[in-house]
């Protein structure tokens, strides 16, 4: 059984996870770079140790730093919450190969879903709806041009390695795929040094649903319904909710129990996310997160569980605390993503000291969390999100005023966010009417500024 936890991440994350594993009387490493020596998840744990340079390749992303913390204070597992190793196979291995458990799927499983087209072929053998597209290994620009011919206009062209967004571009017409394919392979290049492009049906007005599962090492697997994630900037999630507005039943168990099959199909353990692209009644598979997601909470929230606390049990070996019958949605969570950064100014990303950081109070309506606390400094290091501000009520129409309410009674100053931005979103009429399509943000613009 695991009894100390060695938290390989920062900010809020590092700090959820803390509370989790203290609830559970298991003890906590921390670790922190130059910048962190002061942060949250360092006073939170019961032992922090340095472990370099501010630049999270220096730091965070030590891989062999990180286990050599780990063995010398004796943790017996790591949780790598999202980002830095959390995807990284080779770091979960070298994990497994010390004695270390990893919270999280086996090396394999991260490896198959790490590349877009490998992960695309795994999941038409195994059934799961995919955008129609093509994925294959012959990448001269004439092959890839015909099949984007052939689908007609218009494509969406990925990068294989892609993530976070990078490498994407789409193509309206025959004209522009030569020099969009041009550009795509450049960024790509330069992003992840891999150019392998894939090519999708570019679908003009799908919604982002994505499915929560779990499965544990005695062949269980179930799914913790579903999370809209549509509403978007630049592929960067803003607000997401749980569950996705209109949603039948039986839309929702089909995904369900696609999303299920697509983590069977990898020998799946733990926590992981199923995204697909919803358009109309149609869904298909477009990524599978091997990790917790950023937006777990929404989840939390409407199904009562504690998705950390699963997948320590899941860790340890025991088998999932409930069967797919047992578990029951109820009422509507949304969660914003308060971020440092400049609405008028491209949302570039914004630093400074924190002069004041006022969070509306907790309750079982309002979840705020954090990773930093007022006269912080946001540095320009990191990811620059300050807060997830996550509300609950019995249904959409009073979670949303829950949100306005939570969203005006949050104060910062020192630093500029992106607090009006969530807010202009959620009192939108589109919002309002869960008129939620990825491209709500480019659409609405205007409103929202
Ligand atoms: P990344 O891994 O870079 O985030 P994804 O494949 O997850 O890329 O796609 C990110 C977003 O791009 C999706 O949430 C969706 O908004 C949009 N998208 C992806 N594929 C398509 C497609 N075939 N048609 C329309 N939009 C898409």
């Amino acid at each position: 059984m695991i009894k100390k936890i060695l938290i390989a991440n920062r900010g809020e994350i590092a700090c959820r996870v803390i509370k989790t594993a203290r609830k559970l009387g298991i003890s906590t490493v921390a670790v922190y770079s130059d910048a962190d020596a002061n942060a949250l998840h360092v006073t939170m744990a019961d032992e922090a140790v340095h472990i370099g340079p501010a630049p999270s390749k220096d730091s965070y992303l030590k891989a062999d730093k990180i286990l050599k913390v780990a063995q010398t204070l004796s943790a017996d597992a790591v949780h790598p919450g999202y980002g830095f190793l959390s995807e990284n196979a080779d770091f979960a291995r070298a994990c497994a190969d010390n004695n270390i458990t990893f919270i999280g799927p086996g090396p394999d499983a991260i490896a198959a879903m790490g590349s877009k087209s490998a992960a695309k072929h795994i999941m038409e053998e195994a059934g799961v709806p995919l955008v129609p597209g093509y994925h294959g290994d012959d990448q001269s620009v004439e092959t890839l041009r015909q099949h984007a011919d052939n689908m007609g206009y218009p494509v969406l062209l990925k990068a294989a390695a892609g993530g976070g967004g990078k490498g994407m571009r789409q193509v309206w017409k025959a004209e522009e795929f030569d020099s969009a394919l041009q550009a795509a392979k450049r960024e790509a290049m330069a992003s992840f040094s891999d150019d392998v492009m894939l090519i999708e049906k570019y679908l003009t007005q799908p919604r982002h649903v994505e499915i929560q599962v779990f499965c544990d090492t005695h062949g269980n697997g179930v799914y913790l319904f579903e999370r809209d994630c549509s509403v978007q900037r630049r592929h960067q999630k803003i607000i997401e909710e749980a569950p996705a507005p209109g949603m039948s039943e039986s839309i929702r168990q089909q995904m369900g129990e696609a999303a299920i099959k697509a983590a069977q199909a990898i020998n799946y353990v733990g926590a992981g996310t199923v995204e697909f692209l919803l358009d109309g009644e149609d869904f298909y598979f477009m990524e599978m997160n091997t990790r917790l997601q950023v937006e777990h909470p929404v989840t939390e929230k409407i199904t009562g569980e504690d998705l950390v606390d699963w997948q320590i049990q899941v860790a340890n070996g025991q088998p999932l605390p409930k069967a797919q019958h047992e578990l029951q949605l109820h009422g509507h969570a949304f969660e914003a993503r308060l971020y440092a950064e400049d609405p008028e100014n491209g949302f570039l990303p914004a630093t400074g000291k924190l002069t004041l950081l006022q969070p509306p109070a907790e309750s079982k309506h309002v979840r705020v969390d954090t990773g930093v606390v007022q006269g912080d400094e946001v540095s320009v290091y990191y990811d620059p999100m300050i807060a997830k501000l996550i509300v609950w009520d019995e249904n959409r129409d009073r979670a949303l005023q829950r949100l306005l309410a939570a969203l005006r009674d949050y104060h910062v100053a020192g630093v500029t966010t992106n607090l009006e931005f969530l807010y202009n979103v959620a009192a939108s009429e589109p919002f309002q009417k869960a008129e939620l399509l990825t491209t709500f943000v480019e659409k609405h613009e205007s409103l929202l500024l």
